[in-house]
């Protein structure tokens, strides 16, 4: 699949195994989904709240700083008063705020090279201590030394920096504030993201294979059962739901395939069967006549005339044959009460056909385990299955071989008769017809192409399948289905092979 290059190259990026692992199903996806929003939601409320309470914490040392501008201001108020009115009470009031500043100083000392540099710190240190130190020396005298202006330059460069150590710390207050503003965007951010990724998934997995899987069933719907799956990236659920789409549209195309033979079988049948009757009748006359004319006139022929009437009598025996098997191919389906034992069909059978395998050099091997249950069905209509299949597969080992037969428990309720020969083989269109009644690969005069189209009727009738494997040269399986009688059903009673042969009788005369 070439994808179109992509803010998000997941097509590519979902050939990597950890990631189809996690992302080829629906379920994986949902987990991945829960998984990062979770983690992302947990990583940016821990930062936030990392953010907040260092901003607490910076509130809380900027009151301090607060505090220390407002001593320093304290100081200066009355280092002002007292060189103004020269009265030592108001260095001693002044004293008190003095010796509050030294604790916060040692206090805030650490934040304060954080804030500024370390130099900075240590300027103002000795600024606080050489104030102090004059405070106390003015404090020690009767009169101010000097006009005070020590006193003065050291208080303003006090105040100078506690302000500036208070503006710095305001800024760094400033900017966790802007700080805390933002995340809520980049969670956002984050979000938006994650609902991208989302939808290219969904995209991904869900939709395109979704708008596939409508082509296919349109495809279907038309006729055509053979659409085709779905190439690209989509979910384990997905692919599953394609495939057996396409399963059952595989399904369907053996189903129909089914639905028109048995359609056309039936078609056949109901005609078929409406010929052999009206041909019959006829037929029947053409051997009962040339039958009499040579008791009649069989003294008086020479041997060509009664040459020529026994042509006639053989082909229209022939045609008797043919009709016969028409006629077993189109009788209708009624229910089969009777049982046979199955190793006595196929011992008949193959006793039938042994001599025509030895001629054609055909070895026979067959497998009949003790104890088989009986089947349902009549032993003439199964031996009628079973000689066409084996003649045929005799016929089609012209040059020898080796045929086998083969019989065993099919589960739940039948058994299977596998009849395999090693034979010329037949290509998969000769396959899809030899069902069909006339249908024949022989030369004419030698098959009727009416054995299969008789075996498949009989097959049916008896409530049983009958399926074919060929290969070109290797050979040919038929494998006959044949239901199992139930317990009770009684075996076949000579009664009920009479009325059987009846039926035939009554359609040859
Ligand atoms: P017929 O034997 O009269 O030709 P069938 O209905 O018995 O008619 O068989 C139809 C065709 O199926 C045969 O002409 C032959 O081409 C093919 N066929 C049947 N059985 C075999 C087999 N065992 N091996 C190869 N071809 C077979
Ligand atoms: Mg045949």
């Amino acid at each position: 699949m070439s994808e179109p290059s992509h803010f998000l190259p997941l097509p590519r990026l979902l050939k990597t195994q950890p990631l189809r692992w996690l992302l080829g199903s629906v379920k994986g996806q949902i987990l991945a989904l829960f998984l990062v929003t979770s983690i992302s939601a947990s990583v940016l409320t821990l930062m936030d709240y990392r953010d907040l309470s260092m901003l607490k914490r910076r509130l809380l040392l900027e009151d301090r700083y607060h505090d220390l501008l407002d001593n320093v201001l304290e100081v200066r108020r009355y280092e002002k008063n007292y060189l103004l009115y020269k009265d030592r009470s108001n260095l001693v009031e002044g004293g008190h705020y003095l010796a509050k500043i030294e604790p916060l100083v040692l206090n805030l000392s650490g934040d304060m090279v954080e804030i500024t540099s370390r130099k900075t710190f240590e300027e103002f240190h000795d600024v606080v201590v050489g104030y102090a130190k004059t405070h106390r020396v003015y404090q020690a005298s009767a009169a101010p030394p000097g006009d005070g202006a020590l006193m003065r330059r050291q208080g303003r460069e006090l105040t100078d920096f506690a302000t500036m150590f208070l503006r710095a710390k305001q800024k760094e207050t400033r900017k966790a504030i802007e700080n805390v503003l933002l995340l809520p965007f980049a969670f956002l951010g984050v979000f938006f993201l994650l609902m991208l990724l989302v939808m290219r998934l969904v995209s991904l997995g869900l939709l395109r294979p979704l708008k596939r899987l409508q082509t296919i069933i349109r495809d279907v719907a038309t006729g055509d059962y053979n659409p085709g799956g779905y190439e690209g990236f989509q979910t384990e659920e997905m692919h599953g739901l394609i495939e057996a789409f396409d399963r059952m549209a595989r399904e369907l195309a053996v189903n129909q395939e089914h639905l028109l033979q048995a359609g056309k079988m039936a078609a056949l049948g109901t005609f078929t069967a409406g010929i052999a009757h009206e041909l019959n009748n006829p037929l029947n006359n053409i051997s009962l006549t040339a039958e009499t004319y040579l008791e009649e006139y069989g003294d008086r022929m020479d041997d060509e005339g009664r040459e020529l009437i026994g042509d006639v009598l053989a082909q229209s025996e022939r045609a008797c044959d043919i009709v016969k098997n028409l006629l077993d191919f189109s009788r209708t389906r009624q229910r089969i009460r009777t049982s046979v034992d199955a190793s006595e069909i196929v011992r008949s059978t193959v006793s039938l056909v042994k001599n025509q395998a030895a001629l054609s050099g055909v070895k026979l091997d067959i497998r009949l385990p003790e104890g088989l249950p009986p089947v349902r069905g009549s032993l003439r209509s199964l031996q009628q299955v079973f000689s066409n299949l084996l003649i045929n597969a005799v016929q089609a080992m012209a040059g020898g071989g080796t045929l086998t037969v083969d019989v065993k428990d099919e589960p739940p309720d039948s058994l299977r008769f596998d009849i395999r020969d090693t034979g010329m083989g037949m290509d998969p269109e000769t396959v899809g017809r030899i069902f069909e009644p006339f249908f024949t690969t022989k030369e004419a005069g030698k098959g009727t192409g009416l054995g299969l189209a008789v075996v498949y009727s009989i097959v049916k009738r008896h409530g049983g399948s009958i399926g074919v494997k060929s290969e070109i040269g290797a050979g040919t399986v038929f494998t006959v289905l044949l239901p199992v009688a139930e317990t009770e059903g009684e075996p076949a009673g000579p009664e009920q092979e009479r009325s059987e042969n009846a039926a035939h009788a009554g359609g040859n005369s």
